[in-house]
């Protein structure tokens, strides 16, 4: 049968309604033993997450304001949701306690923490599974750097105490004691430092889509949903400015090889998006996964004869960026050429700098810029098995009349990346898009 743990997001638990819709699920799944949640997120465009209000609670005392009133709607939140799950918790006494703390000085990530920590307890009683705090497994060396091993194993330990648990997410604890937390949106990592700990069969990421998109949907209108994606493809993805999940949650599951499943909590019936070790295969035989990009960046184009005879020439390019503290995106290279691909905001002010120093020191034959310009990623580990998925790519950037100022192929042979001027940007992308998918 396996064994899933399942972590439900912000919007996942924002009310009664859609901690009932997870009781629903986890009563169709008998495979998840273990449940991650966040602290209640929004309930609708423009209402407040309780994280975003606790960390309010906090700024206000440091500035002599009055908080209570916030805290107050905290409060009602959470009574509003016990009164309609009729849980056994006894909320007046644990707000009493966070009050007490909150006027005592209590760091902002204890308060920033209560809210997975009330959740965790209201919904694990009214599932009736055991509610396990975070702060007893998932630990910080003094200085606050996250101890991957010990989580490990104090996880594997505790866990197996429990048949069925609830875990608050987004924080853990000091050896000291005292909580500390992921960045924000950490309760991600949680899960995943679960699923990977009691060896899980699969991490189900519980929130408000149906999984990935092929693209942008503000760009291409109704992409298709990606299916099954690796870890790698969700990598170049993300980096090229999806909004995917964060690395450090992938992680944890990634290390174990334990597939991650994106899934809608408000459309249970959807498959979702299935992340995995091995590339998977799309749904129609398609051979890309996705697509993604970003715009503002600058490209130098250098061109000199000989220039793959001449040593060192790569180290003094990488130098002189380093020197001006600025990272090399891409760096596509030809014979007698290369590129450096650079973002703007960290050249911002530089360039003239930099590209007089390429001059003095590299003495290029020619050298031009191109401000302004876009990347866009098409990925697919589809694409090195088959011929000429370059040639349909460029086509249809061609057909779309649309100038490619640079390529870059990944050696993986994963992802194609083309630059384009920052103008052409969503044109390109629902050209590929329409080359590719539709
Ligand atoms: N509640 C935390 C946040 O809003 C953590 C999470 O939801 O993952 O960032």
């Amino acid at each position: 049968m396996g064994l899933k743990v399942a972590k439900f997001g912000g919007s996942s638990v924002a009310d009664a309604l859609q901690i009932k819709k997870i009781k629903n699920i986890l009563d169709e799944d008998d495979a998840i033993k273990y449940v991650v949640v966040s602290a209640p997120g929004k309930r609708f465009d423009g209402d407040s997450k309780v994280t975003d209000l606790l960390y309010l609670c906090k700024t206000h005392i440091e500035h002599k304001l009055p908080y209570e009133q916030i805290f107050q709607v905290i409060y009602d939140r959470f009574m509003a949701v016990d009164a309609n799950l009729s849980a056994e918790i006894n909320l007046k006494k644990e707000f009493d306690e966070i009050k007490a703390n909150l006027e005592a000085g209590a760091s902002a990530d204890y308060i920033a923490s209560r809210g997975e920590y009330l959740n965790a307890q209201m919904i694990a009683s009214y599932l009736g599974y055991d509610f396990v705090d975070a702060a007893a497994m998932i630990k910080f060396d003094e200085k606050g750097r996250f101890m991957e091993d010990l989580t490990n194993t104090v996880i594997e330990k505790e866990l197996a105490k429990h048949e069925k648990a609830v875990v608050p997410g987004f924080y853990g604890s000091k050896i000291d004691g005292s909580v500390k937390t992921f960045s924000r949106g950490g309760s991600d990592i949680t899960g995943a430092l679960i699923a990977r700990a009691v060896k899980a069969d699969v991490y189900e990421n519980w929130t408000d889509v149906s999984g990935f998109l092929m693209a942008d949907p503000r760009i291409v209108k109704n992409p298709k949903p990606i299916s099954t994606i690796s870890y790698r493809e969700l990598r170049e993805l993300s980096y090229m400015g999806a909004s995917v999940l964060h690395e450090d949650a992938i992680y944890p599951a990634r290390v174990a090889n334990i597939p991650i499943n994106i899934r809608n909590t408000n459309k249970p019936e959807d498959p979702g998006t299935m992340i995995t070790a091995e590339p998977g295969r799309q749904q129609d035989g398609r051979i890309i996964s996705g697509i993604a990009g970003s715009k503002d960046f600058t490209v130098i184009a250098i061109s000199k004869n000989g220039l793959s005879y001449e040593r060192g020439f790569i180290r003094k390019l990488a130098g002189i960026l380093e020197d001006n503290g600025v990272a090399i995106e891409h760096m596509p290279s030809g014979i007698d050429t290369v590129s450096v691909v650079l973002e703007n905001e960290a050249i911002d002010g530089k360039l003239d700098e930099i590209t007089e120093e390429i001059k003095r020191q590299l003495k290029p034959d020619h050298m031009e810029t191109f401000e302004n310009m876009a990347l866009i990623a098409t990925v697919g580990s589809g694409m090195s098995a088959r011929v000429g998925v370059s040639a349909q790519l460029f086509t249809a950037l061609a057909d779309a009349k649309i100038n490619i100022r640079m390529i870059d192929q990944g050696s993986s042979e994963m992802n194609i990346i083309v630059g384009v001027e920052n103008k052409d940007f969503e044109k390109a992308i629902k050209a590929i898009y329409g080359a590719f998918v539709a």
